[in-house]
């Protein structure tokens, strides 16, 4: 997970503010949060290393925008431009963007916007009712490639059902409050939204139970370093199609144990490239083989729901098709199987980055 923080400090504007933590952060060592300052991080999306390589790299994962402030802020509005402009120049990576200022979204969207960008997700969030029923018809109603919701801090019962019935929410996160003065989070109000999103199919990560968790009516003083791990122990996380509960929160592979564990497999290792196979990678060369694997994985695996999932790849006729059988991404089953990625979700940036790796990696061995 990379992190990019260009301005630091912001104003509150609902009940989810009340204990921000950059405030309380900043508190503690004597700084006004409500001040609105550049950081020196502004460029890091530009930045590099003594290499000349990008200090934020496709391997970060995900890239946080403004998790100090909120990037749709009235105070930032003369940098934002700045920053579309980078985040338009490293489509390599895929930005996340969190705020409780939806409603100002569109007077801050750059022109060249569209319907949005491929590799930015919108993050909206909604810690009540109230705001929910505020900003998430307005959050479905721009131009946004793709949506999340985030319940956090959640302060009450929240019922998003109606919002998840449009197919527009890609994943809904919730968890509690943390910090000396947070409010309780009832187990049972995380409960009904996961219902909500089993219900319309949309992947609920339970993230944490804060600092105060009600629990069959008893409430419970949560440490901060346990607040995540006893969330993630409760295998609440749900994702469509996946029913292992081990795998619920999922993560793929780490590459060495996964091609240790393909050689054991006497399906997978009855695959290899031929001589003419290799003669086709040698002329086409890597970077194109890298291409053709992208676009078989944009076009076969990676819709919610793929054409004759299951059978969608041939065992012959290109490298590629080879390399998916060898390493199991072959069909969104395999994907669940052996490399923790939930069937019936669209994939993500990250997920066809990786999957793209793992086949090249794949052919590489095989050359
Ligand atoms: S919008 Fe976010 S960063 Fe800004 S005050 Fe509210 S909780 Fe804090």
């Amino acid at each position: 997970m990379g992190i990019w923080n260009p301005w630091h400090g912001c104003k509150k504007i609902s009940p989810g503010c009340a204990n921000c933590y950059v405030y309380r952060r900043d508190d503690s060592i004597g700084k006004d949060a409500s001040e609105v300052n550049k950081t020196g991080d502004f460029d890091l999306p530009r930045k590099k290393n003594r290499q000349g390589e990008y200090k934020l790299t496709g391997e970060d994962g995900v890239v946080y925008a403004c998790m100090t402030s909120d990037f749709f802020l009235k105070e930032a509005d003369i940098w934002r431009e700045q920053c579309w402009d980078m985040i338009r120049e490293r489509k390599d990576l895929e930005f996340h963007i969190i705020t409780k200022r939806i409603d100002r979204f569109e007077k801050c969207i750059p022109a060249d916007w569209g319907d949005g960008w491929e590799h930015v997700t919108i993050c909206s969030t909604c810690e009540n009712q109230d705001r929910a029923d505020y900003r998430l018809p307005l959050f479905l109603s721009l131009p946004i490639k793709h949506r999340e919701i985030i319940c956090e801090p959640l302060l009450e019962e929240v019922n998003i059902e109606k919002y998840l019935e449009t197919g527009l929410i890609e994943h809904v996160t919730v968890g509690g409050e943390s910090g000396d003065n947070a409010r309780p989070c009832d187990f049972n109000w995380v409960k009904e939204i996961r219902r909500e999103c089993i219900r319309q199919n949309v992947p609920f990560y339970f993230k944490q139970t804060g600092a105060l968790f009600i629990k069959d009516g008893k409430q419970y003083k949560i440490e901060r370093k346990d607040q995540m791990s006893q969330a993630r122990k409760s295998n609440y996380s749900y994702y469509p199609g996946c029913t292992d509960a081990e795998k619920i929160v999922y993560r793929t592979p780490n590459k060495d144990r996964l091609f240790e564990r393909l050689s054991n497999s006497k399906f997978r290792t009855g695959f290899h490239l031929s001589d003419e196979d290799k003669a086709y990678v040698n002329e086409k060369g890597l970077e194109t083989i890298r291409e053709h694997a992208k676009d078989f994985i944009g076009k076969r695996l990676a819709p919610q729901n793929p054409d004759k999932d299951g059978i969608q790849t041939p065992t012959k006729g290109h490298p590629v098709f080879k390399a998916q059988h060898a390493t199991a991404t072959c069909c969104r089953g395999c994907l669940e199987k052996w490399h923790n990625i939930p069937a019936g979700k669209k994939l993500n940036a990250k997920e066809k980055e990786y999957i793209t790796d793992v086949i090249m990696e794949w052919i590489k061995r095989q050359m």
